[in-house]
């Protein structure tokens, strides 16, 4: 599509006619099943006991809070493109209508900062279910807490919890957050958070579904 204002191209132009040329690019998901699913994370299965630099896999059980999708156990394990690699273990239905979420970086390697980011984009648009960021945690509904939650960042999580509003959710992102992953232990400990995203960094599809039940949908 040639698109000419003032005798020249613009790059606003540009951008305006590939979005006409792609048309709608917003998934139903959670409505829908995910349409682009990556394999790693997802839900691992297999058996036996292969070796984990995590501890992920004990007993037989996959622990997908402490797995880092380093393959080191496949192909005794294998991943199964499963999404649903979370854990709710506290809901909060009056936040069906507005869901503000406040993240905090307490020593992650980016990966999970840009995954989170991402739910906001056309692709998946986390607005379109009431979900929104903020940068205040006066204004927040839940903490995303991603890293292994260095001793500088401690002060800082326990004031922005303190300033945040009741009912607030602790949420953990990421296996730094939730088990220390390779690194060490969790932060804060498991037993303290109301939701867990694991991953990696965690896909789109999995902080989507994870925030969406938070709230119990
Ligand atoms: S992918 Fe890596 S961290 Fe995850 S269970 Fe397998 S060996 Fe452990
Ligand atoms: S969980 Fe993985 S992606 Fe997230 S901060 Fe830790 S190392 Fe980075």
């Amino acid at each position: 599509m040639d698109i000419r204002v003032g005798g020249g191209y613009s790059m606003s132009n540009f951008w305006f006619g590939e979005g006409i040329r792609k048309g709608k690019k917003t998934e139903r998901f959670p409505f829908a099943p995910p349409e682009e699913p990556p394999e790693r994370p997802s839900r691992m299965e297999g058996s036996g006991e292969p070796y984990c630099p995590t501890q992920a896999i004990k007993d037989g059980k996959w622990d997908a809070g402490r797995c880092i999708f380093c393959r080191f156990c496949e192909p005794g394990y294998t991943p199964t493109g499963k999404q649903d690699i979370f854990k709710v273990n506290r809901t909060e239905p009056v936040l069906k209508k507005s869901f503000y979420i406040y993240k905090l970086d307490s020593g992650a390697c980016g990966a999970c900062n840009v995954e989170l980011e991402t739910i906001f984009d056309p692709q998946y648009d986390a607005n379109r279910l009431n979900i929104f960021i903020t940068n205040s945690p006066r204004h927040a509904d839940a903490i995303v807490v991603m890293g292994v939650h260095t001793d500088g960042m401690k002060e800082a999580l326990k004031n922005a919890y303190e300033a945040m509003p009741e009912p607030k959710l602790i949420i953990s992102m990421g296996a730094c957050s939730i088990s220390g992953g390779i690194i060490g232990e969790s932060p804060i400990g498991r037993e303290k958070y109301h939701v867990e995203i694991a991953g990696c960094p965690p896909s789109p599809y999995t902080i989507l579904e994870a925030l969406a039940r938070a709230r119990g949908d």
